[in-house]
């Protein structure tokens, strides 16, 4: 038996057999072939260069395709089409009796490395479409992460070298209750859809190869960040104990389902849920919640091996709103790039994704994206109770410009005679600083905000939130960030408008009292702690107003450490 200690990333209490997954998709068989079998080898290769042609082909025809996305498909196209690396590939085949897999590995690396090596930035950046190519084609050969995942079940714990936002949903597809993966900061994406999905992480292990071994039975503790491979009888004991203690707990959370959300000085705190998954939506009655706060539908990108047409986002939303009414549904448009980058929409690799082209950029970059979605919300918002944000804005402008495109799917949907809601609520994310800063303005032009901690830290500290070396500086409690929150409440109330804090910083109860004592009177967290928080809802009061309103944030950690402290007795006492 050995327990090894690492970071509780997602709650989750598991036992069951290790299993190493090889998510590399570059895992090239080295083996050579016989004369005979080249045929047969190259046969393989017109297949999948035409597979690849006229799945381009499909993706070019698709309506929400832009311009850039067609520059990019079309240069894809004519590598596909290159007969010099046709021959190339052949030649290696049928000559140096490589396998198919090999073959294309070996043409397509010559020439990303020679682009890679160019200075202009416009040639380097074709090795970018070589490796893009090179992954699609290779795909058809390889075995793909679906396979590999196909033979996880609810018994299997997978141990990953990296993992990305996608392949969390094929992870509860299989039932997989806790997984391993080193690197994953408490933050990024993978580690949000984690806890929504409810499957257990514990990341930032040390020398896991040598005490956990392919099939050891091994206990997983995403709460404590514990893990212990093949248990013994008392540590086995002690996980029962452990899995009807927190059954004891989920029951006792059971009883406030049916208690209102009020402090005890009687303030509404109104406790919505994040979603990711169009599935966890049947948590916002299950719970009693006040609705959705923020649905990520990004998800919908990363878990589709296809883009999402208009009707198919119709059809989702609506759904979703229908279940829930007169509930509001927050449905925040694609917030892509950064590190939800999709596989469908072939992208440029930026040096500094987080600063790029991502969210309402990336929207308005490709406008067409943007209006389908738009248009689908529209439309499903006769179902239902539907709000509309828009992320990643950076100041009222960027707002307006996101709105004019609302407006001209309004007129589309209106000249088309097709039935749709334009009552419909439209809100700004507050996650960068200059938003909070512009707060003013945008709490005028905006019918609500929400402020987005996770990424208002990432950007006002300058720490990258999915890069775990640098954890120790993501600190949600940061008085710069408390002093943005702050502005932002402010400016809210000034306008009347509401405002909600949706990242992860409401969903850890610790910080609960300071924002209620900051005014904030919205809240919305992942499904896994609603009780939790609930409860300590209902024990704040006025008092936390009276330590908190105030306080000047152009202060120290410190000093914020001891206010937070304070807030946190008060609660207690
Ligand atoms: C946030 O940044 O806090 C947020 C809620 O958005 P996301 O985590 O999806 O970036
Ligand atoms: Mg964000």
């Amino acid at each position: 038996m050995k327990t090894l200690k690492g970071t509780g990333i997602a709650k989750g209490l598991a036992f069951g057999k290790a299993k190493y997954i090889k998510t590399s998709k570059y895992e090239i068989p080295a083996h050579s072939i016989s004369k005979g079998q080249s045929k047969a080898e190259l046969t393989r290769l017109n297949d999948i260069l035409e597979q690849s042609r006229s799945e381009l082909q499909d993706y070019l025809k698709a309506e929400q395709i832009s311009d850039s996305e067609k520059e990019i498909l079309g240069t894809h196209l004519e590598i596909i089409a290159d007969p010099e690396l046709k021959e190339q590939i052949t030649q290696a085949i049928t000559q140096d009796l490589h396998n198919v897999a090999k073959a294309i590995d070996l043409a397509f690396e010559k020439a990303i490395i020679f682009f890679q090596g160019m200075e202009n930035e416009m040639f380097s950046q074709r090795a970018i479409d070589f490796e893009d190519v090179k992954k699609r084609l290779l795909h058809k050969v390889l075995p793909q992460e679906l396979d590999l995942f196909a033979g996880l079940d609810a018994e299997s714990i997978p141990i990953f070298a990296e993992i990305g936002p996608s392949e969390i949903s094929l992870l509860s597809k299989q039932q997989v209750r806790a997984y391993l993966c080193n690197g994953i900061s408490y933050t990024s994406h993978v580690a949000i859809l984690s806890r929504a999905l409810n499957i257990g992480c514990v990341s930032n292990l040390e020398d896991l190869e040598k005490y956990i071994k392919e099939g050891d039975y091994i206990i997983v503790d995403g709460e404590s960040g514990t893990v212990i491979s093949q248990p013994d009888q008392k540590a086995l004991e002690a996980f029962a104990q452990q899995q009807k203690k927190r059954e004891l707990i989920r029951q006792k959370e059971l009883l406030l389902k049916d208690l209102e959300s009020l402090t005890k000085d009687g303030h509404q705190i109104d406790i919505a849920l994040n979603v990711g998954l169009p599935l966890e939506i049947d948590q916002v009655n299950e719970l009693n919640s006040s609705g959705v706060g923020l649905f990520r539908t990004e998800f919908l990108f990363l878990s589709s091996d296809h883009l999402p047409s208009e009707e198919e986002q119709y059809k989702v939303y609506s759904e979703m709103a229908a279940k829930i009414a007169p509930r509001p549904l927050t449905i925040r448009t694609f917030d892509l790039g950064g590190d939800k980058i999709s596989h469908l929409i072939p992208s440029p690799k930026e040096e500094n994704p987080n600063l790029g082209n991502r969210g309402i950029r990336f929207s308005l970059a490709h406008p067409q994206l943007l209006r389908t979605q738009l248009r689908a919300i529209l439309r499903a918002a006769t179902h239902g109770s539907i709000r509309i944000m828009f992320p990643m804005i950076i100041d009222v402008n960027d707002f307006l410009e996101a709105k004019r495109i609302l407006g001209h799917c309004i007129d589309e949907l209106y000249e088309e005679e097709i039935p749709y809601n334009a009552e419909i609520p439209v809100g700004s994310m507050i996650e960068i600083p200059s938003a909070a800063l512009s707060s003013d303005a945008l709490a005028r032009e905006c019918d609500f905000l929400s402020i987005g901690t996770n990424d208002l830290v990432q950007y006002t500290l300058a720490v990258d939130r999915n890069n775990e070396a640098v954890s120790s500086y993501f600190v949600q409690h940061h008085p710069a960030v408390l002093k943005l929150i702050q502005t932002t409440v402010i400016n809210a109330a000034k306008h009347d408008t509401p405002v909600s804090i949706c990242g992860e910083m409401a969903s850890i109860r610790e910080y609960i009292p300071l924002l209620i004592g900051m005014g904030v009177r919205e809240l919305s967290v992942n499904a896994a702690v609603y009780y939790e928080i609930k409860a300590v809802v209902r024990n704040c009061d006025e008092k936390l107003q009276m330590i908190v309103k105030d306080f000047d944030f152009s202060t120290s950690l410190p000093k914020v450490n001891e206010l937070v402290y304070r807030t946190l007795k008060t609660y207690y006492s």
